[in-house]
């Protein structure tokens, strides 16, 4: 099905379902897809078929002259955006300058809108790496990825590069000390010949233990909504993410339906 990439460095803003007005800021290549993650939804596509043309990241100078020539624009036409957001073409905590542009983007945010909050979208692969803890305590929204508390089922949705683990990543996502948000995409499906269904009793179990012990602000659940890389993945509907939701709030957990 139709994927797409980010096609320059600042983008939109947009209408964003979970975020509301959102300014967008892609800190990886145009011309294809950088990611530890290889998301069986990813909107951009798979990472085998959207290989960069040249790995060089933007600068954070650029980043940083861009985002500020952006806003000035918006500011002078009233359109001031909720929320900027760094998501794009991978996970943004990759770039090796991820923290300076955090704090570049917080100055230029404090400048020209100081009523936008500083949202980070991230898969949660890097969060072992100091200055990648340091930059997402900075930010209004951390916003983590946890699809499942089960090895197998990550493996087939997320196709984590290397030697990631989920119980390592539970356990990592405490550094924050509650300050983060949790972002799980449900769905079900099958790739290579075999079957995964976040949504069962048992990856619920497993979900809601692991969310207990990272004790995040709230959860955000939702489901696919645009076209995916692979046609047999399925959607989970509102009804179903609702039950989701009753669930957490039998766990005193807050959560969000997006
Ligand atoms: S983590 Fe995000 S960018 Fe990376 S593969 Fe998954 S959905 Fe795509």
């Amino acid at each position: 099905m139709a994927t797409f990439l980010f096609d320059s460095i600042v983008f939109g803003p947009v209408k964003s379902r979970r975020l509301g007005t959102s300014l967008g800021i892609n800190l990886l290549p145009t011309s294809g897809k950088i990611c530890s993650f290889n998301c069986i939804y990813c909107e951009c596509g798979l990472n085998e078929e959207r290989k960069p043309d040249r790995k060089r990241l933007p600068a954070a100078r650029e980043i940083d002259a861009e985002l500020r020539l952006k806003l000035e624009t918006l500011m002078h036409e009233n359109n001031e955006p909720d929320v900027i957001t760094f998501a794009g073409n991978g996970e943004p905590t990759l770039h090796p300058d991820f923290l300076k542009i955090i704090k570049n983007t917080i100055s230029a945010r404090n400048a020209y809108c100081p009523g936008a909050k500083v949202s980070v979208l991230s898969n949660s692969t890097r969060i072992w790496n100091k200055d990648v803890i340091d930059a997402l305590n900075l930010v209004d929204m951390n916003i983590l990825k946890l699809d499942s508390a089960v090895e197998e089922t990550v493996k087939l949705i997320n196709d984590p590069n290397g030697s990631f683990n989920i119980t390592d990543c539970i356990e990592q996502l405490k550094v924050f000390k509650g300050k983060l948000i949790i972002q799980t995409l449900f769905c079900r499906g099958e790739v290579n010949g075999k079957h995964f269904d976040n949504t069962t009793e048992s990856e619920l179990t497993e979900w809601i233990v692991a969310l207990r012990a990272i004790n995040p602000e709230y959860v955000m659940i939702y489901s696919i909504s645009r076209d995916t890389p692979i046609n047999s993945i399925k959607k989970v509907s509102k009804d179903e993410l609702l039950e989701i939701g009753k669930r957490l709030a039998e766990n005193n957990i807050a959560f969000e339906i997006a």
